[in-house]
C-alpha cells in the first residue's frame, strides 16, 4: 500500500505527475478557502521530519516500475517544505532516478533559513501567491499567526535571485475577493519587479474549503492577463486544462493502490480520472464502489469520485 507516492496525476501544468506527499494529510501552514484538500483542524509552523523519507524511496523506486512520470512532484496534501529532509531527497532523486524534479510550494518558507539552498537541485519551482496585501493575506490563506504576507513577498523575491531553474509562479483567483482593481493594482506592482519564467492564472476547478466562494470566470481571467500585460508583466497565462490523455491512458488494477492514495490527497473528477483508468473507467469504479473504497459525488455540476 502507497501512503506518500501516489498518481500518475494527471497535471494540467506538468503533464503525467508522480508526486510525493512529505507530510501527513493537511499538514499546512495555511487554511487556504480554496484548498482541495478541505480545511484543516489546525495550522503548522514547524520545519520538521514530518515522514520516513526511507519509506518515501522504497515507495518511489516501486511506483517507478509501473509508472513514467514526466515529472517527480513534491506537493500532496500539505505544504512540502515543512519537510526539512525535502532537499535531500531532491537529491536522492536526481541522482538515482533519470526524471525532472518539481516542486509545488505556497512560498511561505522561502525566506526562512536555507529553504531555498535545499531546493535548488529541483528542475521547476511553482511557488504560488494569492495575496500582496496582508488584509487579502489573511482572507484568502488564514495562515498561521507567525506568518505574514510581507515576508512572502521577500522570499519570492529571494527565489528569483537565486535560483537557477525555471520558476512559474501561480495566482490563484478567487472572485470578489483578490481580483479587487486595488489588490490587482499591487499584485502588478509587485510581479513587474519579480524575475520568473511565466505567471499562471488559475482560478477554482474543485470544491475549496469553505462553501461561498466562487471560481473566476475565464472572461475575468482573460481582464486580468490583459491589465497585467499592460503593466509590462510578460509570460501571464491562464491555466488550461489537461490535454495528454494517450500518455495517461492504460494504467489498471494493478497501480490501484498508487491510484488511491491519490484519490485520498483530493477528490478528481470522472474525466481526470478517465484520462489515467482509460476508457474501463465505469467498470472499474463498480469494483472499488462495492469494495467500499470509493464513493461518487455529484457536486458543481460535475461528478467527483473520493476515497472513503
Ligand atoms: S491550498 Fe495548499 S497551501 Fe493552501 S491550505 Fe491547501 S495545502 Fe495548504
Amino acid at each position: 500500500m502507497y501512503k506518500y507516492v501516489f498518481g500518475p496525476v494527471p497535471s494540467r501544468r506538468l503533464g503525467v505527475s508522480l508526486g510525493i506527499d512529505l507530510v501527513e494529510a493537511k499538514t499546512c501552514n495555511l487554511n487556504c478557502i480554496y484548498c482541495e484538500c478541505g480545511g484543516n483542524a489546525r495550522t503548522y509552523s514547524e520545519r520538521c521530519d514530518y515522514v520516513d523519507i526511507e519509506v518515501v524511496k522504497e515507495e518511489l523506486l516501486k511506483a517507478l516500475e509501473d509508472v513514467t512520470p514526466d515529472y517527480i512532484t513534491f506537493s500532496g496534501s500539505g505544504e512540502p517544505t515543512l519537510n526539512k529532509s525535502i532537499g535531500k531527497l531532491i537529491q536522492w532523486v536526481k541522482e538515482n532516478t533519470p526524471h525532472k524534479v518539481a516542486v509545488i510550494t505556497n512560498s511561505t518558507t522561502l525566506n526562512m533559513e536555507g529553504v531555498i539552498e535545499e531546493l535548488k537541485m529541483a528542475d521547476v519551482i511553482m511557488p504560488s501567491l494569492d495575496a500582496v496585501s496582508e488584509e487579502n493575506f489573511l482572507q484568502m490563506n488564514r495562515p498561521h499567526p507567525t506568518l505574514k504576507a510581507s515576508d512572502i513577498l521577500e522570499g519570492l523575491k529571494k527565489l528569483s535571485r537565486e535560483y537557477e531553474g525555471r520558476i512559474y509562479l501561480e495566482v490563484f483567483i478567487t472572485a470578489g475577493v483578490n481580483d479587487t482593481q486595488e489588490e490587482l493594482k499591487k499584485f502588478a506592482d509587485y510581479l513587474k519587479e519579480l524575475k520568473v519564467d511565466g505567471v499562471q492564472l488559475n482560478t477554482l476547478a474543485r470544491p475549496g474549503a469553505v462553501g461561498w466562494i466562487k471560481p473566476a470566470t475565464f472572461e475575468r481571467l482573460e481582464e486580468i492577463r490583459s491589465y497585467f500585460e499592460d503593466r509590462g508583466i510578460e509570460g501571464v497565462e491562464i491555466i488550461k486544462k489537461y490535454k495528454r490523455r494517450s500518455q495517461l491512458a492504460g494504467y489498471s488494477r494493478k497501480n490501484e493502490s498508487l491510484i488511491l492514495n491519490m484519490l485520498s490527497k483530493r477528490p478528481y473528477t470522472l474525466e481526470e480520472l478517465e484520462g489515467v483508468v482509460g476508457k474501463d473507467l465505469h467498470k472499474y469504479l463498480e469494483i472499488l464502489e462495492a469494495e467500499n473504497k470509493v464513493k461518487s459525488v455529484y457536486r458543481d455540476e460535475e461528478f467527483y469520485v473520493e476515497k472513503l
